[in-house]
């Protein structure tokens, strides 16, 4: 198997303004999730973040990726649209990229979407109990039929995106709502990934079946073509002599 090179970014805010959450995550989210792709091998492991020079993403860091996972919430706006044309330009190459909880509403998966990706939202500590609707995929290799998390935030349907090109997980929460908390798509030549849980204040993260969702998730997102999607505007040459009758 060949090594993925995985960049995780977060926006790391939380973590180090709340001392509840820098209890669940003194390494931050990023490093949490960078300890689970480590612990499970076959990933080179990268991890940038929203107060670093350029935003945690240089173009070489991002030359350098194979597969981006994305962490943000309470500073999507500050992410710099020069960035974001990077990304999405990434992507469409052939770049995987997993969209992590509140990521719905980065600027990155608007775009790739094209919709608002709005949704129902309610933090109560519930019971959420992901339903895995695709044995036979990738991304759910390992599980069985479920996973259940005892304390979650709520994300309720109607969740605002287009149709995934499969849906992987349903969500089903203790208040009654359901969700759904893992869809796929293609974009360009790249694959991207939504996956739903992750809220800052439980410990989500380190949780062996969500580590293992995220790292099956990135091995299936690794690219299979990269290829500039942009063409020149140039008039094709044909490669056999047409035949073409003249009027
Ligand atoms: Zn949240």
């Amino acid at each position: 198997m060949e090594t993925v090179r995985v960049t995780i970014w977060n926006e790391f805010r939380h973590e180090r303004e709340n001392k509840e959450i820098t209890a669940i995550y003194p390494e931050g989210i990023h490093g949490a999730i960078a300890a689970g792709l480590r612990a499970a091998g076959g990933f080179e492991v990268a991890v940038g973040t929203l107060d670093e020079p350029e935003q945690g993403l240089s173009d070489r860091r991002l030359a350098e990726t194979d597969v981006l996972i994305w962490w943000g919430h309470v500073a999507h706006a500050e992410v710099d649209d020069r960035l974001v044309e990077r990304v999405y330009q990434r992507v469409l190459s052939g770049m995987g990229l997993i969209v992590l909880h509140s990521g719905h509403f980065s600027k990155i998966f608007k775009r790739l979407m094209g919709t608002n990706c709005s949704l129902l939202w309610r933090e109560a500590g519930e019971k959420e109990r992901l339903w895995n609707l695709a044995p036979g995929h990738e991304i759910t290799q390992g599980l069985g039929d479920y996973i259940e998390l005892e304390h979650e935030e709520m994300y309720g349907e109607r969740f605002d995106i287009p149709e995934p090109d499969r849906l992987i997980f349903v969500s089903w929460y203790a208040g009654g709502e359901v969700f759904r908390s893992g869809c796929v798509w293609e974009r360009g030549n790249g694959r991207v990934f939504y996956f739903k849980p992750g809220h800052e204040s439980y410990p989500v993260y380190h949780n062996p079946e969500i580590q293992r969702v995220i790292a099956n998730a990135c091995r299936w997102a690794s690219p299979r073509v990269v290829s500039s999607t942009v063409v020149a505007r140039q008039v094709k040459q044909p490669l056999e002599q047409i035949a073409a009758e003249r009027r």
